[in-house]
């Protein structure tokens, strides 16, 4: 040691304990000022009423320590209200235990809320009894909004998981529908889970492409009508997704049925290579605050997921009309849109089966056109045409839902008729042949000729159990009507059996 020194520390007051123990503060405060996280003490014997609290609390929370230093409410008014059971809840328990740590919001002096870790430690006198509480507050708010954003992205892409699911089910099930009926049921099925809280149609352009109708619907509202005119949508119209927010203040489709509910639409045009097929429409009930479009099951935009769902349903609608017009090809004929022979031959085999079981009858009529040469060398071959669609428009009038009309060749067509007693059939034939004598058929707005036919009938189990032979039977018994004179009917009888 120095004499300098020496000199100092006889000539310095003497040094208390006092002294140090003040020093020994001060430096512990400034200690405690510097750590991120305020330090607390309360007092548990005096209700909780917080006897010091570290200076750096005016950095972290804005509060002033003197607001909160002998205050037993402070703490409490300032956890945030949805906080405050679950959090005082939660300390009691961990008060019991020694301490622990709670999560709550609290207050900062600018109304504003941070999230606060509370970690705490009971301390207890020379008896044991608790006295008080030593804690730190330490902000979290940034950790808590990472975590909700996290567990919201979680959320987020399991519901698009399982939306992709859904999209992928529905695909599939549609690729396999072979009529509207099915594709009905997979849409209503599968978009009920995409678009849980929404009502909504898929439409489809009817037969003669004039209207568009409704072959699915799910979901509670009824917003659209089941059958309109392209004209009354306006995403039709425009051939692209038409949004309405609210069907009150908004430029509503004529289509849609606006009542006292408010609700939120979107309208989108199914197309496929450039061909308008149908249309989706999609429907949410609006809450008046917020103008939500009809929402998906996730955070995927409505349009978003609509615009996929409707690129499904546009392929497959596409798929449904090519395999229903290849079916039509296959079992109908192009010029009369009767079922062709093929057709009818297997429908005759199931249903001679069926008749036979059931002990039934059965009439099969072969009609022929008369001196049909002749009318196509007067009037040419396409009024001859036309004389055929009209003869086929007759025979459709006069068969039931469960008979078939068919144009078996050339000039010459079959009917069917399943269950249908002898007198029945013959009052058919003759409904039939009456019709046809009194059409006046008229080509390129001339009136042609009139025409008459034959008509050669056979019957199950009479004269046949089995298509040929009831085919041959007719055949004859045309023949037969063409030989007494044409413009008649011929039955054939048991014995040509
Ligand atoms: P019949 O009273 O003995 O039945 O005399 P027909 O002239 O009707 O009978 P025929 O078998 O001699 O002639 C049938 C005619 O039907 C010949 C053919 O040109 C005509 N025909 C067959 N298919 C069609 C068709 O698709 N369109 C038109 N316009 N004519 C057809
Ligand atoms: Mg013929
Ligand atoms: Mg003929």
């Amino acid at each position: 040691m120095s004499a300098t020194t020496k000199k100092r520390l006889i000539d310095s007051p003497p040094v208390t304990t006092t002294d140090n123990l003040q020093k020994e503060i001060t430096r512990l405060k400034r200690l405690i000022a510097l750590t991120p996280s305020v330090t607390y003490i309360t007092d548990i014997k005096n209700d909780n009423t917080c006897i010091f609290v570290s200076d750096n609390i005016r950095e972290i929370m804005g509060h002033k320590p003197e607001e909160m230093t002998g205050n037993a409410t402070f703490w409490y008014e300032n956890v945030h209200p949805e906080d405050r059971d679950e959090t005082v809840r939660q300390s009691e328990i961990l008060v019991q235990r020694g301490g622990g740590i709670v999560e709550y919001r609290f207050c900062t002096d600018e109304e504003k809320y941070y999230w606060i870790e509370d970690r705490f430690r009971v301390i207890y006198d020379t008896q044991g009894v608790a006295e008080q509480i030593f804690g730190t507050w330490t902000d979290i708010t940034e950790r808590r909004n990472t975590e909700i954003t996290l567990r919201s992205t979680n959320q987020m892409l399991e519901l698009r998981q399982n939306e992709i699911e859904v999209l992928g089910k529905l695909n599939d099930h549609l690729y396999v529908c072979n009529s509207v009926e099915d594709t009905k049921k997979v849409i209503e099925h599968y978009l009920t889970q995409l678009f849980p809280d929404s009502s909504g149609s898929v439409y489809m352009f009817d037969q003669s492409r004039s209207m568009l109708e409704a072959i699915a619907g799910w979901g509670q509202l009824q917003t659209s009508e089941e059958l309109f005119v392209q004209e009354d949508c306006w995403a039709l119209r425009q051939g692209k997704m038409h949004l309405v927010n609210n069907n009150i203040t908004d430029l509503t489709c004529s289509h849609v049925q606006n009542g006292n509910e408010q609700f939120s639409y979107i309208c989108i045009p199914l197309i496929a290579q450039s061909d308008v097929l149908g249309l989706v429409h999609l429907a949410t009930v609006s809450n008046p605050e917020d103008s939500n479009l009809p929402q998906g099951s996730s955070n995927n935009t409505p349009e978003e997921l609509a615009t996929n769902v409707s690129k499904q349903l546009s392929l497959s609608l596409m798929n449904l009309r090519l395999r229903e017009s290849l079916k039509t090809q296959a079992t109908r004929d192009p010029l009369t849109q009767l079922f062709n022979r093929r057709f009818m031959l297997e429908f005759l085999d199931k249903e001679l089966i069926r008749t036979e079981r059931n002990k039934s009858n059965l009439g099969f009529m072969m009609l022929d056109v008369d001196h049909f040469k002749q009318f196509n060398d007067v009037y040419g071959h396409d009024a001859g045409d036309a004389v055929l669609r009209e003869v086929a428009t007759v025979l459709r009038a006069n068969v039931r839902g469960s008979d078939i009309a068919c144009r078996y060749g050339g000039e010459e067509f079959a009917l069917v008729f399943p269950d249908m007693p002898l007198q029945q059939l013959m009052e058919r034939g003759e409904a039939v042949r009456t019709a046809i004598k009194q059409l006046r058929v008229s080509h390129n707005s001339t009136a042609v000729g009139t025409i008459s036919i034959s008509i050669g009938i056979s019957m199950f189990p009479q004269n046949g159990n089995e298509a040929t032979g009831l085919i041959t039977k007719a055949d004859k018994a045309l023949y037969q009507a063409k030989a007494n004179g044409r413009d008649c009917i011929v039955m054939s009888t048991a014995d040509d059996k």
